[in-house]
C-alpha cells in the first residue's frame, strides 16, 4: 500500500477509535465506508489490498465501470451507493450494491421492490432524510417518514436506518442528533452521517455508518 493511503487510513482509523472512546461505544459498532467516487481503480485498489473492504459510490454507472474488475479480484468486498437513485436504474442498483443509503421517495421504493421480487437480492437500505428542509437537497421531508417505513415493509424493501447530509457551512452536530432522534422513535438501528469534516461529531451522536472519501484519498479532481 502506498505510504499516502496508509497512513491516512491509520488517521481515520485513530480518529473513529478515539470519538467511540469518549461516546463509550464499541469502535466496531461504526462502519467506515470509504468513498471511492471519481477515484480510479488503481487508486482504489491498494486499500482492497490492505483489507479494507467497504466501500462507497455515488453514481450507478460509475460503479458499473469500476466494480466489477475490482470484485473479481477481491470477492468479498462490499459495495454502498451513497448518491440520489432514479427510479429507472432501481434495478441495475438493487443487483450491485450490497447497500443503498439513497432511498428517498414512494416512487423509488415501489422501484426496488419490484427490482427485488423479481432478481431476489435484497440490499440493506437507508432512508435519506433532507434533515435541513434544504430545496435543493434530495432526501425525504421529517413528516413523510411514517409512511415511507409502511410503505417499504409493504413491499419488502429493507429499510435498516436513516441517512443524512447536513447543511454545508453550519455546525453539523444538531442535525445529527436530529437524525439519532428520529431514527430512534422508529425503531432503526442504523445511522449513516458524517463525513471527512465531521465523523468524530457523528460517531459521538450515534452513527454506525461513516461515509469519508477526502480524508483516507486526498481532494478530488472537480
Ligand atoms: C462524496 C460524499 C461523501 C464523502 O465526502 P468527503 O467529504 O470526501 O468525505 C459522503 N457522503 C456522500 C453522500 C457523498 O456524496
Amino acid at each position: 500500500m502506498s505510504k499516502a493511503i496508509d497512513e491516512s487510513i491509520t488517521a481515520v482509523r485513530a480518529e473513529m477509535a478515539q470519538a467511540a472512546r469518549i461516546a463509550r461505544r464499541k469502535a466496531a459498532e461504526v462502519q467506515l465506508i470509504a468513498v471511492s467516487k471519481t477515484r480510479s481503480i488503481e487508486a482504489i485498489r491498494p486499500l482492497l489490498g490492505a483489507g479494507h473492504l467497504v466501500f462507497g459510490e455515488n453514481r450507478v454507472a460509475e460503479a458499473a465501470e469500476k466494480w466489477p474488475a475490482l470484485r473479481a479480484e477481491f470477492p468479498d468486498a462490499e459495495l454502498h451507493l451513497i448518491g440520489q437513485l432514479q427510479s429507472n436504474k432501481a434495478g441495475e442498483a438493487a443487483a450491485m450494491f450490497d447497500a443503498i443509503h439513497s432511498v428517498d421517495r414512494a416512487s423509488l421504493i415501489t422501484a426496488l421492490g419490484k427490482a427485488i421480487r423479481a432478481n431476489g437480492k435484497s440490499p440493506r437500505c437507508f432512508l435519506q432524510v433532507n434533515i435541513g428542509a434544504e430545496e435543493q437537497k434530495g432526501g425525504c421531508a421529517i413528516a413523510d417518514i411514517p409512511v415511507l417505513l409502511d410503505q417499504a415493509k409493504q413491499q419488502s424493501v429493507n429499510i435498516t436506518g436513516l441517512m443524512c447530509l447536513p447543511p454545508a457551512d453550519v455546525e453539523p452536530a444538531p442535525y445529527f442528533a436530529l437524525l439519532a432522534e428520529l431514527a430512534e422513535r422508529h425503531g432503526l438501528k442504523q445511522l449513516s452521517m458524517g463525513m471527512s469534516d465531521d465523523f468524530p461529531a457523528a460517531i459521538l451522536l450515534g452513527a454506525t455508518h461513516i461515509r469519508v472519501g477526502t480524508a483516507l484519498f486526498g481532494p478530488r479532481a472537480r
